[in-house]
């Protein structure tokens, strides 16, 4: 189903003579043209005048719904003080540090950043420096951004899926085979890395919930596992928190499972939107920045994002019952999609956590990403391609997830239950 959208198209043509793809990030383009022109709560616009309940919400990164009334003052308050200094410190800067290191468990200390990215690129370079090795160990299927050392072997094809996989032209051969590939929710896998790259291994990166091929949930058992076995051979353990950070619970899935790591990369939601980051951990580790690991960054810690973080933070500390009602609303869209999937026969698996919801498709239960080796990713971005033809925006590629902000309400998760039968229906 496409919707109608000549607006969309005419600045999609003129996107793609000034943008490469016409777009600025990878996986902005998904076929049609979608040109957004505003936002509001939990629902957006596009050019055509076409009204969307928002799933995506930026990839996760809008948390507490569209133009948020806190979050907007805060910024207006911003741009009533230091525009950028470049100098010293701000008291803004400090605040926000002090308030992630109240926040999150594992934080004594924060730097912040930009970008998840960045964020990530730091910690390996961090974690290099500290133990004096230089192998990473990461998951098949979880994202930690475009720095080379990481970026590979997310959504493989099913050839290359555990082999070489980089995700990009132009990385050093030396920069992707110095990252392993294990299995999520598969000790023995890391475990057999460290046994045949002894005191090499410097850390192991892992997304707790690896929302980047949708919703994969690790056993108590396995992040546990992961937590004695890094301490055990010398290694890092580096929570990449960039979606579960703030989304899952205010100190993030570190809080939900109880293990803490050595250091936490955040990012997206922490500023409901606005460009901010951090890596958190230890002042042992972290004060290495302040001697001999290189930090630097024109707009690190920049006041406007810095402002749009502490509202975001603390509108989420001082309303827990935030956490109560996305989850809330979350497991009614799983179960909805459940007991809809039953009725109508399809060969369909539920997964989530919070507010985050997927349907895969011929998987049969998902624990690993093997399983998802299964999935029927033609039919998972037709649910969402369709869903979004009828209003419901999720981004139309698998394994995209899909995202409750504070900002959705019961009335809205009636009419999204209501829509999706109907296009399981049409799909069938
Ligand atoms: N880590 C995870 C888990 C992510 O999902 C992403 C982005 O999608 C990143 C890191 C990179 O963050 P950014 O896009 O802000 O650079």
């Amino acid at each position: 189903m496409e919707l109608d959208r000549p607006l969309g198209h005419a600045i999609d043509e003129a996107a793609r003579r000034v943008l490469p793809g016409g777009v600025n990030s990878a996986t902005r383009q998904v076929g049609a043209p979608y040109a957004f022109t505003a936002a509001d709560g939990a629902y957006v616009s596009d050019a055509d005048g076409h009204r969307y309940l928002d799933y995506h919400a930026a990839f996760g990164a809008v948390l507490l719904g569209h133009n948020h009334p806190a979050v907007r003052q805060a910024v207006l308050t911003a741009l009533d003080g230091v525009d950028l200094m470049g100098l010293g410190v701000t008291p803004i800067e400090v605040e926000l540090a002090e308030l992630a290191c109240e926040l999150i468990p594992s934080a004594e200390m924060m730097i912040t950043t930009m970008s998840g990215s960045e964020a990530t690129v730091q910690a390996v370079r961090l974690a290099r420096a500290v133990t004096g090795r230089s192998l990473l160990v990461k998951f098949q299927g979880c994202y930690h951004g475009w720095g080379d050392a990481l970026a590979r072997n997310v959504i493989s094809k099913p050839e290359s899926a555990y082999g070489r996989d980089p995700l990009s032209a132009g990385l050093l051969d030396s920069a992707v085979d110095a990252t392993l590939i294990a299995e999520f929710n598969d000790l023995d896998s890391v475990r057999a890395l460290f046994e045949s790259h002894p005191e090499q291994i410097a850390a192991v990166f892992l997304e707790p919930i690896p929302h980047n091929v949708g919703a994969l949930v690790p056993t108590q058992e396995f992040v546990e596992g992961l937590r004695e076995l890094t301490r055990q051979q010398g290694a890092l353990l580096v929570f990449d928190e960039v979606i579960t950070g703030f989304r899952h619970a205010l100190g993030g899935y570190q809080q939900v499972c109880g293990v803490q790591p050595d250091l936490t990369a955040f990012g997206k939601a922490m500023a409901n939107g606005f460009p901010t980051a951090g890596l958190a951990g230890p002042r042992e580790l972290m004060e290495r920045f302040a001697a001999d690991v290189l930090l630097a960054g024109t707009f690190n810690g920049h006041p406007v994002a810095a402002h749009a973080a502490i509202a975001t933070m603390r509108h989420l500390r001082d309303n827990p019952d935030f956490y109560l009602r996305t989850h809330r609303l979350g497991q009614r869209l799983r179960d909805g999609l459940g007991e809809i999937t039953a009725e109508l026969d399809v060969d369909a698996t539920v997964s989530g956590f919070g507010g985050v919801f997927v349907l895969y498709f011929g998987t049969g239960p998902v624990s690993g990403y093997r399983d998802l080796m299964r999935n029927d990713h033609a039919a998972y971005a037709a649910f969402h391609r369709r869903m979004t033809g009828k209003g419901f925006l999720m981004l139309p590629m698998a394994l995209k997830r899909n995202h409750v902000s504070g900002a959705h309400t019961d009335a809205d998760i009636d009419l999204t239950l209501e829509a999706a039968r109907d296009v399981l229906k049409e799909m069938r």
